[in-house]
């Protein structure tokens, strides 16, 4: 082991490890950076599209990797959310008086700019994974950030409580015959939910990210159907759901292979110790349908650096790895990740109830809160900043 002494060393090679290191490298902390050797700066091929919010992209900003990112990315103007009989429920930058709802960008090529950026930030080192014995190197913090399935979480002896929905989430790219004018889409359709997101590529004005959430073994029937099999299945669901919005978005097509995900609720027991600190996916898991997994995981980032710099402020006799600065870490974050967890699968489970009277009163419940102006808008404010 090298005698150097680093103040972080973050274990992970996604976009929350990556943002995490570069954020403290520019408020002067020294990182060593264990990322998986087969991680290059070029990127994970990653056909997803991912939405984030104000919170997320100003954290980007701040770490100079949006203006890059941004020419992959499509601001969503409008959202239309249906539900499984007449409810609907629409939101839009206008009334909400803001430039975008969100951005859609590309998986890919966020890690990918992450990666470039970190080859230029001062005050890191990529240091070996660390391993059952614990980091290769010696530093006062450790941050695991290792996604849902971090070995270095279970080698702390931290429980990650799983409730499997026995969904996967289907994703592709593709490409539709009419323009999406920036609205993204959402069916519930029971027990699907399907979901598009408009983008700008290889389309400008006419490509979409899909994430349909569908039963385990529709997802399995629908990653083996040859691309044409896939389009007619995908374009007469939406054709069932609503005639009138399938047209508006009209045919769409593939433009990448089709991958899934398994889709889980979890939540790690323990968040932080002396000398170590869960964020990101190795610390909670949420289902894709709110869009927020990564957002979370970006203002877990944005509030951990920003506790670490207070208390070096403040108490600069405090080291990095201090159990009590890491648990202002802990309660400042746990709360609102606890509350998307929780709307999130109180959503899912509402409409996976097959019984006529709740479908009923779901679809009520969503015209009801499209009316009601301060419930829409705390719905809003949640999507906008998941903080
Ligand atoms: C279909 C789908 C759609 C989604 N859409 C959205 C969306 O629109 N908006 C949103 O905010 N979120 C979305 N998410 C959630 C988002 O993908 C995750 O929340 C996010 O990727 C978590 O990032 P992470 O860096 O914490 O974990 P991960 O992305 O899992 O990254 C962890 C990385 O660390 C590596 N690693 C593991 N162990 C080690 C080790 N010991 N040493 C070094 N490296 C290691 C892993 O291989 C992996 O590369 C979606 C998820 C799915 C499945």
């Amino acid at each position: 082991m090298s005698s150097i002494k680093f103040d972080v060393c973050v274990s992970g090679s996604g976009a929350v490890a990556m943002s995490l290191a570069l954020a403290l490298s520019r408020e002067g902390w020294s990182v060593a950076w264990a990322k998986s050797p087969q991680v290059t700066p070029t990127g994970s091929h990653d056909i997803r599209t991912y939405a984030l919010n104000a919170r997320s992209i100003a954290l980007l900003e701040r770490l100079r990797v949006w203006p890059a990112l941004k020419q992959w990315a499509s601001p969503v103007l409008e959202m239309d959310i249906h539900g499984d009989q007449s409810g609907a429920l629409n939101f839009s930058a206008w009334q909400q008086k803001v430039g975008e709802l969100a951005w859609i960008v590309d998986a890919g090529a966020l890690e990918r700019l992450l990666g470039q950026a970190l080859e230029f930030a001062p005050r890191v080192e990529v240091v070996p994974p660390v391993t059952e014995k614990g980091p290769s190197v010696l530093a006062d913090l450790l941050a695991v950030c290792e996604g849902k399935q971090s070995t270095t979480r279970a080698a702390l002896g931290v429980e990650f409580t799983r409730h499997d929905y026995g969904h996967w989430g289907v994703a592709a790219r593709l490409r539709a015959t009419e323009p999406h004018h920036g609205v993204a889409r959402q069916w519930f359709r029971s027990p699907d939910i399907l979901a598009l997101l408009p983008f700008n590529d290889p389309d400008p004005l006419s490509s979409y990210g899909l994430v349909w959430s569908v039963p385990k073994a529709r997802a399995e029937q629908l990653l083996a159907l040859n691309p044409q099999d896939f389009e007619r299945a995908l374009n007469e669901a939406i054709q069932q759901s609503d005639a009138d919005v399938a047209a508006r978005v009209g045919r769409l097509s593939l433009t990448s292979e089709v991958a899934g995900w398994p889709l889980a609720l979890a939540r790690a027991t323990r968040w932080a110790g002396a000398g170590w600190v869960l964020v990101g996916d190795a610390a909670h898991q949420v289902h894709p349908l709110s869009g927020q997994g990564l957002n979370l995981g970006l203002a877990d980032v944005d509030t951990l650096v920003t506790v670490l710099t207070d208390s070096r402020q403040q108490e600069p006799w405090r080291l990095p790895g201090d159990e009590r600065t890491l648990q202002r870490y802990v309660r400042q974050r746990q709360w609102p990740t606890q509350t998307m967890q929780g709307l999130t699968d109180g959503l899912l489970k509402l409409f996976a109830d097959e019984h006529g009277p709740v479908k009923d009163l779901r679809n009520l419940g969503m015209s009801v809160v499209q009316r009601l102006g301060p419930v829409k808008q705390w719905l809003v404010n949640r999507a906008l900043d998941a903080s």
